[in-house]
């Protein structure tokens, strides 16, 4: 705790700190807070999970106050993520009497505009806010503290222009929070124009690298999803999210592994924003294990106790890799990435191999039973032209469980590779 009073952190968010047992600030706390709470402008480059939440809420819970309009707005790329962040924000201001509103879209804005009229900190989407400053439903001109999570996201998903209307409308005499995990020239543009001297951070990620084990295995086609399957019984578990580049996947996915007794929850965005919502609620409650999702859909978020990241799909390149495995392994726990490669893979692999920060390590095939499919998908993208009961394995086939890990067999080979990493062990070039 002294830490943290040493930041100079108010009573009030000191006494939520205190109820949830934070033992330390996180590095980026360390760096951030004492900036923030001085007024100044700040640019963090610090990824989610880094505790960067509570670096900002410090400062916004130190200089908002009730019923004097919205003083602050924070913008986020996601709806998942304005919850995320709506939900952390009330959780620090438990012991003040601050209103806090999200906006997003994809769900009615009449019990918004209601919100909006007493809000105190409003959190939400660029394209929402967007519509609501278009109705007059929403007033800037109060506005202390402007706060950019995920700048580099935002940028990403093409929402930045979006972002420049929206700060054009505040305030001139606001603070800027801008958090990034990285600076591209367009972000570093936007701060020249909109903020003033600002002060540059960084901060180590809070996923810690040396508890990731990251791994791969080589898998023909059809029988990508029986290893799935089998390794979902198989691996000692907690959350375990699935990612696939498609949503057509996706749905692929989450149907079969239910037909195959996996609860599993699909995500992406083609769902209604309720059904999304309910199906966060209801992974992060433990109620469903197995997540099955896009990127966009759990894009930033910090779901605790997820074990196992599974790339179904090879996303396209490392930026996307780093993004999914960095869901596990997070506040000091245990955390496995598991890729399984099939044909399809092998391009998008090469790519994310490319980064020397990926350092994955060739799994050997075990004996598998080839999973019964609900339906048969006719592109055989998904491995899904097998049906049968046919077991896999054994002696004489290719997938015996009998190659040796490292061996010559597959297309990717394992080398050491020397000089400083990030991570530590085998690295796989190809
Ligand atoms: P964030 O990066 O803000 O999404 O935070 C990631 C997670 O770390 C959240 O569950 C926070 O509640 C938690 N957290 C934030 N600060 C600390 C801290 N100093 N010690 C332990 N956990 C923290």
């Amino acid at each position: 705790m002294e830490k943290f009073i040493k930041l100079g952190i108010t009573e009030p968010v000191l006494k939520v700190i205190e109820d949830e047992k934070f033992e330390k600030p996180t590095d980026i706390q360390e760096k951030a807070i004492p900036v923030v709470l001085e007024g100044k402008d700040i640019i963090a480059a610090s990824a989610t999970g880094s505790g960067k939440t509570l670096a900002f809420a410090v400062g916004i819970l130190k200089t908002t106050e009730k019923k004097k309009g919205i003083q602050t707005l924070i913008l986020t790329p996601t709806r998942e993520l304005a919850e995320q962040v709506s939900e952390a924000i009330r959780m620090f201001s438990k012991y003040l009497p601050l209103k806090i509103v999200v906006v997003y879209g994809g769900v009615s804005i009449n019990p918004q505009i209601d919100k909006l009229r007493s809000a105190d900190i409003v959190v939400g989407t660029p394209g929402r806010i967007l519509d609501h400053m278009a109705r007059g439903t929403i007033n800037f001109s109060k506005i202390k503290t402007f706060v950019l999570d995920e700048a580099d996201r935002m940028l990403d998903m093409g929402f930045i222009d979006d972002v420049e209307k929206i700060m054009r409308q505040c305030p001139d005499y606001r603070q800027t929070l801008l958090f990034s995990a990285t600076m591209p020239p367009r972000i570093t543009e936007l701060s020249k124009k909109y903020m003033k001297s600002p002060v540059k951070v960084s901060a180590e990620e809070y996923v810690d690298t040396k508890k990731l084990t990251q791994v791969f295995y080589e898998v023909e086609d059809e029988l990508k999803f029986s290893l799935l399957v089998h390794l979902l019984r198989n691996e000692k578990k907690g959350l375990v999210m699935i990612f696939c580049n498609s949503r057509r996947n996706v749905d692929f996915v989450a149907d079969n592994l239910k037909f195959s007794g996996i609860e599993a929850s699909a995500m992406h965005g083609g769902f209604t924003q309720e059904k999304r919502s309910k199906t966060m609620k209801h992974f992060t409650s433990q109620r469903v294990y197995a997540l099955v999702c896009t990127d966009v859909a759990a894009r930033g978020l910090d779901i605790p106790g997820v074990t196992h990241v599974y790339n179904y799909d090879i996303p396209s390149d490392s930026k996307e890799y780093i993004h999914r495995i960095g869901r596990t392994a997070r506040a000091g726990k245990d955390g496995k990435a598991i890729n399984i490669l099939a044909n399809r893979d092998f391009v998008n692999f090469r790519r994310v191999l490319r980064n020397n920060d990926v350092d994955v390590k060739r799994e050997q095939m075990p004996f598998i039973e080839k999973v019964k499919l609900k339906k048969v998908q006719n592109s055989g993208r998904t491995g899904s032209r097998f049906g049968g009961k046919r077991s896999s394995g054994g002696s004489g086939g290719r997938f015996g469980g009998q190659r040796k890990s490292s061996g010559s067999g597959g297309r990717f080979n394992s080398q050491k590779k020397s000089g400083k990493r990030k991570y530590s062990g085998i690295t796989n070039k190809a």
